[in-house]
């Protein structure tokens, strides 16, 4: 897929339409269309990366400063008392659109949106998991 097919980056261009709510000289802020609550926004760099793990450090950055940003924009003007940040990044962890984007999605107690549930590890397991992540990033 070219950054020509990209859907996001079709927004960035102004291509297609979207539901803006912020924008600056690295950074688009839009309403998902299938919000987990009305309200939930997708932060996307305007420079193509097609997930989080291979987006440039500087476009990170812009786009976690954003995202506080509309996190507390939720809270002040839709009254959410709560928001989750996500990001899937790739298709086993349910990545669709392949180009970066972290979710900001407003919380209300009780609105039936369910976190991850965790699991145990066998014994010896967590240690041997730590060491290989240790040395991953040493
Ligand atoms: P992900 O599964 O993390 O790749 O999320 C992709 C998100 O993009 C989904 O939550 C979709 O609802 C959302 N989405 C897909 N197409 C559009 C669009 N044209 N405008 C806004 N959001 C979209
Ligand atoms: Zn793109």
């Amino acid at each position: 897929m070219t950054m020509q097919d990209c859907l996001f980056c079709k927004i960035v261009r102004k291509e297609i339409p979207a539901a803006v709510v912020f924008e600056d000289e690295t950074v688009v802020a839009f309403l998902d269309i299938k919000p987990v609550n009305p309200g939930h926004v997708l932060v996307v760099p305007r420079a193509h990366a097609a997930d989080y793990a291979s987006t440039d450090d500087a476009s990170l950055r812009d786009i976690a400063v954003v995202a506080k940003c509309v996190g507390q924009a939720v809270m002040r003007s839709l009254q959410a008392p709560g928001f989750n940040i996500g990001v899937n990044n790739g298709r086993a962890a349910g990545q669709l659109v392949d180009h970066m984007h972290l979710h900001v999605m407003p919380r209300f107690e009780g609105d039936g949106y369910e976190l991850w549930h965790g699991k145990p590890y066998a014994e010896g397991e967590m240690q041997e998991v730590a060491e290989k992540l240790k040395t991953a990033l040493g």
